[in-house]
């Protein structure tokens, strides 16, 4: 045997690099010999942590650091890589996961390596894709190092700003300040708003059943109750009248299920069903992907692939009964933003599986569960109900009476379902009896404050939020004490309020311009299509910013930033009247003779409740060295109380403005 094919025959093998262990594990099952699977176990190099790290004067050339502690991990890919025949990168498949797997390229040498990319850890899909390996996708590396670089210098320069004129610790992030200043929108448009008063009138009516009916109008005219005497007026008038049925209509309506799972509607999902926020749906979801268990988890299609629907549709047909099972595959519309990306809705690997039969963690669970209930009803019939609605008239007015029947429960069958209400059979011109008037006062309510779910859906909708930006944007405006949760409504704190109102609206006027936002992510995402320079994207940006910081670092008062609200109070050394100031550590009362009196003293914000722990103390509200709320005794440091939750008994939650899928 000659020295060559010696060589020939010697073991070839194979390195496949990816971005996390768990996942390395699962697609070396896969794999089998030959394949060595390694992990960079996330991001090997990044912008430096001590300083900008982007060289603005030579075209925004970002300057990328070793991420520290992972010398190791680099070692030990520079050898396998040296030894291996070929290398496959397979991080995730999106622009973040491109990037990675560029700077993993650039790290171990620029040889050898191939890319490959799939949307399910599942034996087939991962080798088909080795089948097809191809390049790295510079444009999709460009776009997610133009968002990263742009992000960057908007965090680095507008933060040393916040320090200098409002507080020190204070960041702002770009698309994070867009966000705050939906919360504190939201918040003036509820106080600017007036609730008035409006009446609503109830009959309780007898036929074969009881029921109840909604007046609605009198002569023809929508009725509109606006105060106590008016109501009980109309309410003696209605005693009098002979009540008659005008109308009685029958009719089927439809519900149909919703579309699968995108990471936006998954996210709310979470919020609205299991009460979790964006994170830590994310958290579960990331953990089932890598298991094999789910598709990518970060997408914003709704389009589930042909084998994938054939298997759904053979399951709904075998479990539930074709009665269950539409004639043809339900394909749902979706936005395509890039043919490379136009992967699948979220939706689990193997139908088959139902969540009991999975052995994962309580929230790994919960989220599998939810994933695959949304991927198999979107695939089944419409739930059908029987429609009833009749008018009754009562002399010139008229009352309108609803009811709904389940006839088939269809999705339902899966997903919860609307409540029933029951409606006698009632015949035109049959004569009812009146049993009972009850009139009931309400007041017109502002629009609701955003949950984590609504404001999740606002972002989408404004074309802000990306698959892998929703949760970090929400997660990140709560760390940063711009924003805190009152059970799931968000409510903007006083630092929120002071960087949107006195410095990002009035001095970056762009920055917290959801269209202008919203172009800046259209940018990004030509730059993945190679419809646009990422390095023209930045100087169109940095030009206006840098004349905006230099404006505001100018002209900012920096005595008035902090003021939140004037006080009847006077001062009690030097009798000028007193403000409440945001301080390091929350409000406080400050005199308006600062600097030469020193007067001050906190502000506390009671919740009218004793201490649970010493019973002497009274509960108030503190905030945290970042600027987060938290529940203290009045007695610190005598007394150590301390809560995240709100100790009072349970208060009532917001109520969700989406339907729960
Ligand atoms: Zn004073
Ligand atoms: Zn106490």
């Amino acid at each position: 045997m000659g020295l060559d094919t010696c060589v020939l025959l010697s073991p070839k093998m194979k390195l496949v690099i990816v971005e996390s262990p768990t996942k390395a594990k699962t697609l070396q099952k896969f794999l089998g010999e030959g394949y060595e699977v390694l992990s960079s176990k996330g991001h090997l190099v990044d912008l430096p942590k001590k300083n900008l790290g982007v060289d603005v004067e030579h075209d925004f050339t970002p300057e990328y650091d070793q991420v520290p502690g992972k010398k190791e991990v680099i070692t030990e890919l520079k050898k396998a890589a040296a030894k291996a025949e070929e290398i496959f990168l397979a991080t995730d498949p999106d622009r973040e996961g491109e990037a990675i797997a560029w700077h993993i390229k650039q790290l171990i040498g620029d040889h050898k390596t191939k890319r490959v990319a799939f949307h399910e850890i599942t034996e087939e899909a991962v080798k088909e894709s080795f089948l097809a390996p191809r390049e790295i996708n510079q444009q999709l590396v460009d776009s997610q190092q133009a968002r990263r670089v742009l992000d960057r210098l908007v965090g680095y320069k507008l933060s040393p700003l916040l320090w200098k004129k409002v507080r020190y610790g204070l960041s702002a992030g770009r698309v994070q300040s867009v966000a705050v200043r939906l919360v504190v929108d939201r918040e003036k448009e509820r106080q600017a708003f007036h609730p008035e008063e409006y009446w609503e009138i109830l009959a309780k009516l007898s036929d074969s059943g009881d029921f109840e009916a909604k007046l609605l109008e009198k002569d023809g005219v929508k009725i509109a109750i606006g105060s106590q005497e008016d109501s009980d007026r109309i309410a003696a008038e209605l005693k009098k009248e002979e009540y008659l049925v005008s109308r009685a209509e029958k009719s089927e309506r439809r519900r149909h299920p919703y579309p699968p799972y995108t990471t936006s509607t998954l996210q709310q999902a979470g919020v609205n069903v299991l009460g979790f926020s964006g994170k830590r749906t994310m958290r579960a979801a990331q953990a089932l992907y890598e298991a094999g268990l789910i598709t990518y988890h970060r997408t914003d299609s709704t389009v589930i692939g042909e084998k994938a629907l054939e298997q759904i549709r053979n399951f709904i047909g075998k479990n539930y009964g074709s009665n269950y099972l539409p004639a043809d595959a339900i394909r749902y519309k979706t936005k395509v933003r890039l043919a490379q990306e136009a992967h699948e809705a979220i939706r689990p690997t193997k139908v088959e599986l139902t969540g009991e039969k999975l052995d994962v963690s309580g929230d790994e669970k919960k989220v599998y569960e939810l994933v695959w209930r949304q991927t198999v009803a979107s695939q089944m019939l419409p739930a059908v109900y029987e429609q009833v609605s009749a008018d009754i008239q009562a002399g010139s007015y008229l009352f309108r009476a609803t009811g709904s029947k389940l006839i088939f429960d269809g999705w339902e069958r899966l997903n919860r379902g609307e409540e029933a209400r029951s409606l006698p059979e009632l015949k035109e011109g049959e004569k009812l009896k009146l049993l009972e008037l009850v009139p009931s006062q309400h007041f017109t309510e502002p629009l609701a404050r955003y949950t984590e779910a609504t404001l999740i859906k606002k972002l989408e909708e404004e074309g802000i939020g990306r698959p892998s930006t929703y949760a970090p944007i929400i997660s990140t405006i709560q760390d940063r004490g711009y924003v805190s949760k009152e059970g799931r409504a968000l409510k903007p704190e006083d630092a929120g309020g002071i960087v949107n109102d006195k410095i990002l609206v009035p001095y970056f006027t762009d920055v917290v311009d959801l269209s202008f936002t919203a172009k800046m992510e259209e940018g990004f995402d030509e730059i993945a299509r190679g419809e646009k320079n990422w390095v023209e994207l930045i100087r169109g940006f940095y030009g206006p910013f840098s004349q905006e910081l230099e404006k505001a670092e100018e002209s900012i008062d920096k005595s008035s930033m902090t003021t939140i609200a004037e006080t009847d109070e006077k001062c009690p050394d030097s009798g000028h009247p007193l403000v409440i100031k945001l301080g390091r550590y929350g409000r406080f009362y400050s005199c308006t003779g600062f600097p030469e009196c020193k007067y001050a003293r906190p502000y506390i914000e009671k919740i009218g409740m004793s201490c649970p722990d010493c019973k002497e103390g009274e509960v108030i509200i503190k905030k945290t060295r970042r600027g987060k709320n938290f529940y203290g005794c009045s007695r610190y440091p005598d007394c150590k109380f301390a809560s995240w939750k709100d100790p009072r008994p349970s208060k009532p939650e917001t109520p969700s403005e989406t339907p729960s899928p």
